[in-house]
């Protein structure tokens, strides 16, 4: 079972991870998500996990300590654990990296907020043997804290985890899954009922129970789409 720790200063920030298809795994026993309160690890009176930036500068850092009491907490077993400091300056995550982190069995999140978390953080534990550290961004823009990066990768992480679909196969045929030789492709355009929407057709194709033309009919359609992509 994956065991998922996500560590924020809003807690309640993660809440949709309870709804869906992510709370049908957690009743399922299929993953496990655990959300904590970094301003537990405070011992001041306003709970600061904040200080200003050495070298000077603007807005505020998070400070290392509550941060190394936070993830030491959550990783008290001599188990291996995956650290994803989530950073816009980080590696773009993409379905491979899903495919990696489904295959783990304890991911913690760090959730920044204001200029982000002290960088000895990520440095102290990937120097510990049972840690693995990945620094990872969800795309070139910046956010307001790493909540909402953490929901996007628990949810493309959690989906490839056997049993989390209802039905497996989707899997196999989706974006970023179906290959030809050149790389990965995008999906081809789907339809369902009725088969005239609007003065729209559904291509013929799709209607001619032929399934040898169907399928080569959407791999020139992946393909398509794929392409006028890298065209925009
Ligand atoms: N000063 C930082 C910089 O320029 O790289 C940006 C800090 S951002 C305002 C606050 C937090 O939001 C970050 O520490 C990170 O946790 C999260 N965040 C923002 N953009 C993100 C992105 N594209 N991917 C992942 N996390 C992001």
């Amino acid at each position: 079972m994956l065991k998922i720790n996500i560590i924020s200063i809003f807690p309640e920030y993660l809440k949709p991870l309870e709804l869906s298809l992510l709370g049908k795994a957690q009743e399922k026993g299929l993953i496990e998500i655990n959300i904590h309160d970094l301003r537990k690890h405070t011992d001041d009176v306003h709970h600061s996990v904040d200080d200003t930036p050495y070298g000077g500068g603007a807005g505020m850092v998070m400070s290392p300590q509550p941060w190394g009491l936070a993830i030491d907490e959550v990783s008290e077993s001599s188990e291996h654990f995956d650290l994803i400091v989530l950073t816009p300056a980080g590696k773009k995550f993409d379905q491979k990296m899903a495919k990696n982190f489904a295959s783990k069995n304890n991911l913690i999140f760090a959730c920044g907020r204001y200029e982000g978390i002290d960088a000895r953080v990520s440095q102290y534990y990937a120097s510990k043997s049972n840690f693995t550290v990945h620094e990872v961004s969800i795309g070139d823009y910046v956010l307001g804290g790493g909540e909402v990066a953490t929901m996007v990768i628990v949810e493309a992480t959690a989906r490839l985890i056997p049993g989390v679909l209802g039905n497996p196969d989707s899997l196999k045929e989706e974006s970023h899954t179906l290959t030809n030789k050149d790389g990965s492709l995008v999906e081809y355009p789907s339809y369902t009922k009725p088969a005239n929407w609007r003065g729209l057709d559904v291509p013929a194709i799709l209607l001619s129970g032929n399934h040898g033309e169907i399928e080569k009919w959407r791999i020139k359609e992946a393909e398509r789409r794929t392409q006028a992509l890298t065209e925009e």
